[in-house]
């Protein structure tokens, strides 16, 4: 099987996994899929397969020499974003794209243009993976798993390929944000690993996110509206001023690059009561702890305004930058920098503007690096991968253990 005709397989199950069910895998369909990639592992020989009660499956390609090298590791995600459907996933392939707009489906007049789409010109010329319009393709993360997969076969029937030993682990929930938390990174071994979940071809990411999430608890009175005067403090009134005093320039929509911002994600309440969520971002550690007790301060400015109690703010921490497990590993970004210039691949360094399981890897134990799946316009019916990005992953893998064997 080639690369690809493992990523075509794979988006034929249906992988979606779910925020609401509590369980892992939060869908059983994951658990079919994992099982089925399990037959595929035994298939081609691999060693020390598991797959786990909570969907974890890992095995191993032992090392073809007997230096002292490393054990390094490879990961994906088996699940697709609830945000769309994943059923049924029927993709089409453009041959030799030409820069035009793509009718994904007649019926509903879905079309894939360049005009919204810019990024589609990087790969005039290629073939391009895309959906029927009904579903989103599931590249996010089976290209993944294809890639993976596909390396160790080609490392397997290439003996002459020195490398140590190379544990694959492919995990479900990642798009619930649980991909890393039943990890076993124990049992999985390694020294160091490369999540394959990034977007565009070249991309290496090992910065992140610091994150946080914040709920401003506003504590109103409620009087009659005719008696009022004086009296009545309007929760309502009161949330919507603590709103008003962060900065209007640091959010989602004002920001880029290694900017952080405050995000207002709900609002609800009443007279008596309301209820503010927000989250905070930031890649540098000391500005993100600056953000937390910025938002402490506007607390306890409004509590001197309207007494003691008012607003409370309660802050939890979500996940930090993984750039500090990393930074002291350096070698490891080497690697796979050079791994991509050696595959004719530009790397392409930067920082992501969120999280990734990566990152809850590398905090317990595990750095972990992001590498490039090669799919855009993730969790949606607008995405696509071209399939020599894929090839050219499927590469980098390759060379990430030739170069991590010929270091030691
Ligand atoms: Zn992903």
């Amino acid at each position: 099987m080639t690369v690809i005709e493992r990523f075509l397989k794979y988006v034929t199950f249906d992988t979606q996994s779910d925020e609401s069910t509590g369980v892992t895998p939060s869908t059983p369909k994951q658990m079919v899929f994992a099982k089925y990639l399990k037959t595929e592992l035994e298939a081609l020989g691999l060693e020390e397969i598991s797959l786990d009660d909570n969907g974890y499956l890992f095995a191993t390609l032992p090392a073809n020499v007997d230096r002292d090298i490393p054990t390094i590791g490879f990961i994906a995600h088996m699940d697709t974003s609830p945000d769309m459907s994943g059923e049924n996933v029927n993709p089409n392939i453009v041959r030799n794209y030409g820069g035009e707009d793509i009718t994904l489906c007649k019926e509903e007049g879905i079309i894939l243009s360049p005009k919204q789409f810019p990024e589609l010109l990087d790969h005039v010329g290629e073939d391009l993976i895309v959906t029927d319009g009904r579903t989103l393709l599931g590249a996010d993360d089976k290209a993944g798993i294809a890639e993976i997969i596909a390396a160790v076969a080609y490392l397997k029937e290439h003996p002459e390929i020195e490398h140590g030993k190379i544990r694959i682990g492919f995990n479900p929930d990642e798009e619930i944000g649980l991909g890393a938390h039943k990890f076993d990174v124990e049992k999985f071994g390694c020294k160091w690993a490369y999540t394959m979940d990034g977007g565009e071809v070249g991309e290496l990411e090992f910065e992140n996110f610091n994150a946080a999430a914040a709920k401003v608890h506003v504590k109103g009175r409620n009087v009659h509206p005719g008696y009022a005067k004086g009296k009545m403090i309007n929760a309502l009134l009161v949330a919507n001023e603590f709103v008003g005093m962060l900065p209007e320039n640091e959010t989602p929509a004002t920001t880029e690059g290694y900017e952080g911002f405050y995000h207002l994600i709900g609002m609800e309440g009443e007279v008596e009561q309301a209820t503010v969520s927000y989250i905070i971002r930031d890649h540098d550690r000391q500005k993100f702890e600056a953000r937390k007790i910025f938002m402490q301060k506007c607390a306890e400015k409004v509590n001197e305004k309207y007494g003691e109690g008012t607003v409370r703010v309660d802050i939890k921490d979500q996940y930090y930058n993984m750039r500090q497990q990393v930074e002291p590993l350096m070698h490891i970004i080497d690697i796979a920098f050079a791994a991509m210039q050696e595959a004719g691949v530009e790397p392409k360094v930067k920082a992501i503007r969120g999280g990734t399981d990566g990152a809850q890897l590398s905090f317990k134990g595990l750095p972990c690096p992001n590498i490039f799946a090669g799919g855009l316009n993730f969790h949606g019916r607008y995405e696509f991968v071209p399939i020599q990005s894929i090839e050219k992953a499927m590469n980098v893998i390759v060379k990430i253990a030739e170069l991590t064997a010929k270091r030691y």
